[in-house]
């Protein structure tokens, strides 16, 4: 018998998760225990969510997607993690696109948008980080020449999700040098690259084995000519474009995180109900309920905080420290979840078809990107707290 878990006279998207609920039925444990094992891309699962609209939640109806506000986002990504799956394949699709939206020029919405909107064209690689500059993206060496009508991109990217199963990137280039630029945000721009045109002229994509199922990837450019009308918004003020994306980026993985964080409390806490061991269900051990209550506690606190960054956002008020304390705080309940879900399975907690193990490697990942938490921490010590910068 499943918790309660979203009282329904609180919650304002129960439509939307009934939905996404109904759909995710049809991808249970088995399919993405395949998957984990093969090292495949969920495409049956990511073309139903696309056909069923929700990838486009956040794109205006006039661009032939919902126009619906990131907290019903929020609940899509949670539902699907909630349900087991794992919506890391595809999330990118919903928020990346928020970059073209708010920067982009007329042409370059009407050119995309709507084929984003119906899933003809998958946006959902990301180009920031790369390997020497790691979270210090002021650092970035990737370079975009300008030649006449066109930019010309050497360099390399890492960790860049979904490269192989994403047909444009939002890659992020300095235009000029670090060392050059007024303010080491300045100088770096936002380009959209069509990765189908790049691959047959200069780009290199190396998949990347990861502890979980994650397609992601190394991507090299060796001197890839792209269209000067692909830039996004003014060259020079890329960085400033990227960082209200992050934050829809920050909130939507923090809804996955509650997910992930109700998905093992359901597992445990219906186990713990029951196993018998010592002639008594284990779920009557306080040793067995506590760490139990406890990750319930720090999941609901948590949840509270996705809500808050999400109204902050919609309704188009500064949601940094909001949105980093939810990515944060919905991590740390995650794993908190996590661990006491595979305590109580004892055992059966390591074994693959119990999916637990799986759901612990997954959920593991969102302490480190898309930001890791010391990050997080310096963020709210320098902007909130008013402390010195500390790097
Ligand atoms: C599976 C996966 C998918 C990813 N997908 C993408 C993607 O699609 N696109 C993309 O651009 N990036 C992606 N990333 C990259 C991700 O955002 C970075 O890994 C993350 O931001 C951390 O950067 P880093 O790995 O370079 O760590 P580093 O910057 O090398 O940091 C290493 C450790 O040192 C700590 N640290 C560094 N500086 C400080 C400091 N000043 N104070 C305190 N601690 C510090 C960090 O917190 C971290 O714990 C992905 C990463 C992974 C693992």
């Amino acid at each position: 018998m499943p918790i309660d878990f979203d009282p329904e006279d609180i919650d304002p998207h129960q439509e939307i998760r009934a939905g996404v609920r109904k759909l995710c039925a049809q991808f249970p444990g088995e399919y993405w225990r395949r998957l984990d094992r093969e090292a495949a891309y969920p495409a049956e699962f990511v073309k139903a969510i696309t056909a069923a609209g929700y990838l486009a939640a956040l794109i205006p109806e006039e661009y032939g997607g919902s126009g619906l506000p990131l907290s019903a986002a929020a609940t899509i990504m949670e539902e699907i993690h909630r349900a087991g799956c794992n919506g890391a394949a595809c999330h990118a699709q919903m928020y990346i696109m928020g970059a073209l939206l708010r920067h982009g020029s007329d042409d370059q919405k009407r050119k995309y948008l709507p084929a984003i909107a119906s899933g003809q064209l998958r946006l959902q690689a990301f180009g920031v980080t790369e390997p020497t500059s790691g979270t210090d993206t002021s650092s970035i060496k990737t370079f975009a020449r300008r030649e006449n009508d066109h930019y010309v991109i050497s360099g390399q990217k890492i960790w860049t999700s979904r490269a192989e199963h994403s047909d444009l990137m939002l890659l992020l280039a300095r235009t000029t040098p670090k060392h050059t630029a007024a303010k080491r945000v300045d100088g770096l721009s936002v380009f959209i690259l069509d990765m189908r045109a790049a691959r047959e002229s200069g780009l290199t994509i190396r998949p990347i084995r990861t502890m979980m199922n994650h397609s992601t990837a190394e991507v090299f450019f060796d001197n890839v000519p792209v269209p000067a009308e692909n830039l996004v918004g003014e060259e020079g003020n890329g960085f400033r474009y990227i960082l209200s994306g992050m934050n829809a980026e920050r909130i939507l993985i923090a809804a996955e995180c509650i997910g992930d964080a109700k998905w093992f409390l359901e597992r445990a806490t219906d186990y713990a109900k029951e196993r018998v061991v010592f002639d008594r269900p284990i779920g009557k051990n306080q040793g067995i309920q506590f760490p139990l209550a406890k990750a319930y506690a720090q999941m609901r606190a948590a949840e509270l905080m996705v809500q808050k960054a999400a109204a902050l956002f919609d309704s188009d008020i500064n949601c940094g420290a909001e949105a980093n304390m939810a990515k944060m705080l919905a991590a740390e309940a995650s794993w908190a979840a996590g661990e006491a879900c595979v305590q109580t399975h004892g055992g059966f907690g390591f074994a693959a078809e119990y999916d637990i193990e799986r759901k612990f490697r997954e959920t593991r990942l969102y302490q480190v990107a898309p930001i890791s938490t010391n990050l997080i921490l310096s963020f709210l010590a320098e902007h909130v707290l008013g402390l010195p910068r500390s790097y």
